[in-house]
């Protein structure tokens, strides 16, 4: 193992041999390992990569359909308290109604 190198083992496709295992090539950033392997940069990566997932997720078809789909409910929701509220105001209860 070359110690002035990054120590990640990378799988690295060969014609004819197929995937093998081989010690990275690139310099040492931090802790013995380079800046791709290094966990802190493979953690950013991850959250990079777990945030465009969920944006990408935002702009699906299914979750538009679910978004509106909450929203009709909100409205329909206010709707529902709104003729309630016009019920009472037209008809308060406790007021006697005479016909003309
Ligand atoms: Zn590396």
């Amino acid at each position: 193992m070359d110690t002035s190198k990054c120590s990640a083992l990378v799988a690295k496709f060969v014609k004819y041999y197929g995937y093998h295992r081989h010690q990275c090539c690139l310099p040492i950033w931090k802790d013995g390992k380079c800046k791709i392997h290094h966990p802190e940069s493979k953690k950013a990566r991850e959250e990079k990569s777990r945030i465009r997932f969920e944006e990408n997720r935002k702009k699906q078809p299914w979750h538009l359909l679910m978004e509106a789909n909450k929203k009709i409910k909100e409205l329909e929701e206010t709707i529902l308290s709104l003729e309630e509220r016009i019920e009472y105001l037209e008809d308060p209860p406790g007021v006697d109604h005479y016909e003309e």
